[in-house]
């Protein structure tokens, strides 16, 4: 498979996907059907497709600053709940990618505490439950933790028990702030409103930038029309004024735009036009 791959100044980022699904678009962003049309010459065919279902895609983000190998997000995996079976194979496609064993990574972080996020964190091994990433850190947002435990409502056992704690109990785990810096060149930024601890990965080096979106946005027609929220968003008055705040960040720059759940080519530029803002598709190298 042929890999998307782009560097931000000195770093690196490597897709590697696990599956692409074409979903309804009114099943994962209620609203969304009657405004395609509006912007269907920049969202088809890579985006949504013919039928109108929103072609989403479930990757990680290999990204290497200073060194440093870290994992975005490690997909379905073992907690599946999802429609389609994991990936079998994804973990051996990662350490491809890599060009090294996965016992090299030395970060992984989970942008938040959804399946299709942190699937992988664990995998059976003859039988035995193991971290995929035995010598990596696992760094997990505090307000994440904080909202997402058993004693709290949004506590999901079927994610929890299976890719989050076990990680906790082996001592895997950082629990770090949502502006935590990774690298120099790496750090998370509070992009709250799909989970109440939702975070995004800001890369800057050599006057270059690029934002890894997560959750945040599940189409890129949610740049244009901010208020669409997906069906899973925790609190969506936020999450549209987090859409809000970043569009207004980002518009009209050279930050380059990775969408978590954005099928290929993945990667594109916020811009405007007298019509609204849009996703300019370019990027990959
Ligand atoms: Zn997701």
């Amino acid at each position: 498979m042929d890999l998307l791959q782009w560097n931000i100044g000195d770093v690196k980022v490597i897709r590697v996907e696990e599956h692409v699904l074409p979903v309804p678009s009114e099943e994962l962003i209620p609203g969304m059907n009657r405004l395609i049309d509006t912007h269907s010459q920049w969202l088809k065919p890579w985006a949504v497709s013919e039928a109108n279902e929103i072609l989403l895609s479930i990757h990680s983000f290999l990204v290497i600053s200073e060194g440093t190998k870290i994992v975005v997000d490690t997909c379905i995996g073992v907690s599946s709940q999802m429609p389609v079976p994991p990936a079998e194979d994804f973990p051996e496609r990662l350490s491809e990618a890599l060009g090294t064993p996965l016992e090299n990574i030395d970060v992984v972080l989970c942008t938040h505490f959804h399946m299709d996020h942190v699937g992988w964190n664990m995998r059976e091994v003859n039988g035995d439950n193991v971290p995929t990433f035995p010598n990596a850190r696992y760094l997990f947002s505090k307000a994440e933790i904080e909202q997402s435990g058993p004693d709290s409502e949004n506590y999901d056992p079927t994610v929890m028990e299976p890719s989050v704690q076990p990680i906790i109990d082996l001592g895997l785990a950082d629990f770090v702030e949502s502006d935590h810096e990774i690298t120099s060149e790496v750090r998370l930024v509070p992009t709250p409103g799909h989970t109440p601890g939702h975070v995004s990965v800001l890369i800057s080096s050599e006057g270059e930038e690029a934002l890894i979106t997560g959750d945040m946005t599940h189409s890129p027609i949610q740049f244009a029309e901010p208020s669409l929220c997906s069906s899973f968003d925790w609190d969506t008055d936020m999450s549209t004024a987090t859409r809000e705040t970043v569009i207004e960040r980002f518009v009209d720059t050279e930050t380059l735009f990775l969408g978590t759940h954005f099928a290929p080519p993945t990667s594109g530029l916020l811009r405007s036009s007298e019509s609204g803002v849009y996703f300019s598709v370019t990027g990959n190298e």
